[in-house]
Formats: C-alpha cells, structure tokens, sequence
C-alpha cells in the first residue's frame, strides 16, 4: 500500500490521567514522544485526561507537571497551570472540553452508529457473572442496540438513566497498523459495543481520546502497550466519524528484574521518588530512552541532543524491556562524573539543607566536592560525604576511635603531628606529603601508623577522599586544632 498523501507535521502528544504520580511506564512515554517531536522539529502536546471525576485530582496534575518539568521535557501546547492551557488547539484539559465530545456523539448517534443504554448497573453485573458462568469473555450483550422505538419510547418516558454505546461491527477484524509491532489483527466479535459516554453524563477515554487525537491533529499516537488492545475500538470510531487515523506506536511493556510487570514490589516507581533519593534528570532521561529503544551499536551514555538526534521508532522493541535499579544509579554516577561540580551543587541544594549541613563555616564546598566525585552515585550522599569538612566538633565514628585512635601510641603521634605541621607552609597537597612522609621516617613509624590516626583526627573517618588533598582543602587552622583536640580527647 502506497501513501500519497504529503507527510504532516509531526506532533506527539502525553495523555495523563491525573489520578496520580507520574511513574517510570508513564515517563518513559512522555520522553518517546518528546523525543519524536523534538528529533522531527514537530510539536509535543500535553493533555490532561480528567474524565474520571472521582479519581482525578489536581495534586496528580501538579506531580505530573512537575515530574515532567525536573525532567527537562518542554511542552509546545498544554498546561500553563492546573486549569490553564496555551496552545491553538485548547483547551487541554479533557473536562474543559465537553462540549466538543457532546458534538460528535450527537453526530454517531443521528447517524445510528451509537445507541443510548439503559442497562442499569445490577443487569451489567447480571450479564457479566452469566457470561463467567457460561465460560464467555464478559460483554455486553448489545441487548439495547436491539431496543425498538416504542421500547426506548418507554425507558425515556421513565427517566430511565442511559450511557451511550458505540456499535462495534459484529464480525471481520479490525487492524491496527503499529510502527513498532507491525500489524495486529482483533477479532470483531470478541471487541464489546463500547461505552463512549457514560450515564454520569460525561466521555469515556476511548471516545475523548479519539476526537482529541483527531482534532488536535496528533499525527503519531505513541503510548504503552497496555493500550494495544483499546486501539481496535478507537480506529472504529475514528471510521464511524470519517476521519483518517493517526501512526500508532505501541511501546513494550517494562518488567521489573524478576520478569514480572514493573509494580511498587519493585522499589521506588515515581520520578519524584527518584528526584528525591539523588538521581539526575539527565540521567534518568538516558536511562529511561534505552527502555525498549536502542541504536544498532548499542550504546548507552547520550548527550541530550544526541539523543534527540539518534531516537527513532525503528530502535524500538517490542519485546519487553527489564527496569534494572542497578543500571540506572550506575548511570546516575556517570553523569554525576560528568557533570561541572557547580552544576551538582545546585541540583544537591535540598540534600543539604534536609542534611543540615551548614557550609558556610568550612572549606569552599566545590573544592570539598570535588574531591570524591567518582565516588557519589546519588546526589543524596554528597552531604554526608562532605560534612565532616564542616562539623563545629568531629564526630568521631566508632570505627576510627576503637580500630585507629584508641591504639597504642596514637597520642604520641598526634602530638608529634601537631608539632609538625602548626607552621607549616606552604600547606599544600604534595608539600604536606613530602613533610609527614618525612615525619614517618624520622620517628620510624611507618605510613600506616601515622596516615590512619591523622585522617580519623581530622575528619573523624577511617576512610574518604586522598588525605593531602583532604588536608590542604581543610587548611592548616582547622587541622591543627582537630589533630589537638583528638589528642586531648585521648588523654581524657
Ligand atoms: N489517559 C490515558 C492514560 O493515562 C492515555 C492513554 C493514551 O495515551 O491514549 O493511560
């Protein structure tokens, strides 16, 4: 089949229901479509789907704004807040849209391609335990798509409550031509005539999703495969409205480690849990884009534009992708590597202030930073890491007073340090090295003896970053007074 007509403009959309966090399935399709959009100069819209009433709320609206925003994914069209949109094709905002969907369900229901239901919910379940009982797939039995006029006469004269339906056909198969998977063919008679608005007097997501997708020009529906089996019914309403469908790309399910779909079983599941253990966006974002995408040479750490350039749907998979924690903060520590240290310290802000580390009173903290930087794989730890730089008092952990302080003849040696260092100059990393390998010698102690009972003086460790690096940063005042007041703690 040949397709003549001229390419439109690419625009992908992210359709959230807002009935909670956005997590890891949900960000994964933000950044596919984004990603698109971005790599083909097209649009990337957000649309909100809050047709459920009950579940939709808008701290899920302001978490999945959020979420989306600390990942460092822009929309063209969508919320500007938690009511209002900008964009030409708005309102975003499903709820904001009724009137829309009211139109073109008048239109399938003058033209008899939907019918008004009257079923109440006692005779669906009825139905439903039958059809269990009968070993069926579930189904509405079409029975009001078969009501005569005087029939439907009487339920509107009673008041009677109705949902609208829309007429599936009865038999043949509809196809849904999928980029990723190809095509997939669903059997007519298995697909029910589905509710498209619903007797609270509002759409269903198959309905507004359609008509949205349509008018808002969506040209590529890229979304999880849990939709896969929703799409045959939607292409029959887009059919039913005479409109022309958009590409659908179906992306592959995510499996936790264990093979089993990824659920909270399997650890933090929100991108904002993810924001607050210490992970980067931009790590987060290459992680995420090798999810069921990848490039023929495999690689793995993108740049950002690189990864616009080089995303396609054909490095799709449609076998299932696995969601490895492991992989992920490995990843986080390759971006924390590459990341300007400055750059760290901003996005490692509220790890500090919720660590109470007060870095005012201490050595400059990009230097302090930078010195274990290979080391961080969370944002998050980086305060407990540096903080010894900045403690009033050490706090000496158990280790460095039972294994390294509290050894014979450490006094002696923290004494004779003191005396070493408390002129001199210049107090910088390699000269400071040549000076207390020189103490060693001369005392005929070795290394060992005096590099561990300095660095838990001074910071109160057993371990941490090289320890003249470490001591130059800290400057000779404070590690004078610290080698001092470890002493005197021992004499104590
Ligand atoms: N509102 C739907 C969801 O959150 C969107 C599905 C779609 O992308 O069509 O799952």
């Amino acid at each position: 089949m040949t397709d003549n007509s001229p390419t439109p403009k690419v625009r992908t959309r992210f359709a959230p229901s807002p009935t909670g966090f956005l997590h890891i399935g949900g960000a994964r399709t933000t950044l596919f479509n984004w990603l698109f959009a971005r790599h083909h100069k097209g649009d990337f819209v957000l649309r909100i789907e809050d047709t459920d009433e009950v579940r939709s709320t808008e701290d899920s609206v302001t978490a999945i704004l959020d979420s989306i925003r600390w990942m460092g994914m822009d929309w063209d069209e969508g919320p500007s807040d938690l009511t209002q949109s900008r964009g030409p094709y708005g309102p975003y905002f499903q709820m904001q849209r009724l009137e829309i969907y009211r139109k073109y369900l008048d239109q399938l229901l003058k033209e008899g391609k939907a019918y008004r239901c009257y079923c109440s919910k006692e005779e669906l379940d009825a139905m439903r335990r039958l059809a269990q009982l009968e070993k069926r797939p579930p189904r509405y039995d079409g029975r009001c798509r078969r009501l005569t006029d005087k029939q439907r006469g009487e339920l509107e004269t009673a008041g009677k409550k109705f949902s609208v339906r829309f007429k599936m056909p009865a038999d043949g198969a509809t196809m849904v031509p999928d980029l990723i998977r190809g095509a997939v063919s669903f059997e007519n008679k298995l697909q029910q005539d589905l509710v498209i608005w619903k007797t609270s007097d509002g759409p269903t997501y198959n309905f507004a999703c359609v008509v949205d997708d349509h008018l808002m020009e969506i040209s590529h529906v890229i979304r999880g495969d849990e939709h896969l089996s929703n799409t045959p019914s939607q292409i029959q309403i887009y059919e039913a409205l005479g409109w022309s469908l958009p590409r659908f790309a179906h992306l592959s399910m995510i499996m936790g480690p264990d093979g089993t779909k990824l659920s909270k079983r399997h650890g933090a599941t929100s991108v904002l849990e993810y924001r607050d253990q210490g992970f980067l966006p931009a790590a987060l974002r290459n992680y995420l884009a090798l999810l069921g995408w990848s490039t023929s040479d495999s690689q793995q750490i993108f740049e950002e534009d690189e990864l616009i350039s080089k995303f396609d749907l054909a490095g799709c998979q449609k076998n299932p992708a696995t969601f490895d924690p492991v992989k992920l903060t490995w990843m986080n520590s390759e971006y924390i590597r590459k990341t300007p240290v400055p750059e760290l310290l901003e996005m490692a802000k509220p790890f500090f202030a919720a660590a109470k580390v007060d870095t005012a009173k201490g050595p400059a903290l990009e230097k302090a930073t930078a010195l274990e930087r290979e080391k961080y794989k969370l944002l998050s730890e980086i305060p407990g890491l540096v903080s010894f730089f900045y403690q009033d008092k050490v706090e000496f952990s158990q280790k460095a007073m039972d294994k390294v302080l509290r050894q014979p003849g450490v006094k002696d040696v923290l004494n004779g340090l003191r005396d070493d260092l408390r002129g001199f100059e210049p107090f910088t990393e390699k000269p400071l090295e040549d000076r207390i390998r020189k103490f060693c010698a001369d005392k005929g102690l070795k290394t060992g003896q005096v590099f561990h009972p300095l660095r838990a003086a001074v910071s109160g460790r057993t371990d941490g970053p090289s320890l003249f690096a470490m001591l130059e940063i800290m400057g000779r005042e404070k590690v004078v007074s610290r080698i001092e007041s470890a002493a005197a703690l021992l004499s104590a």
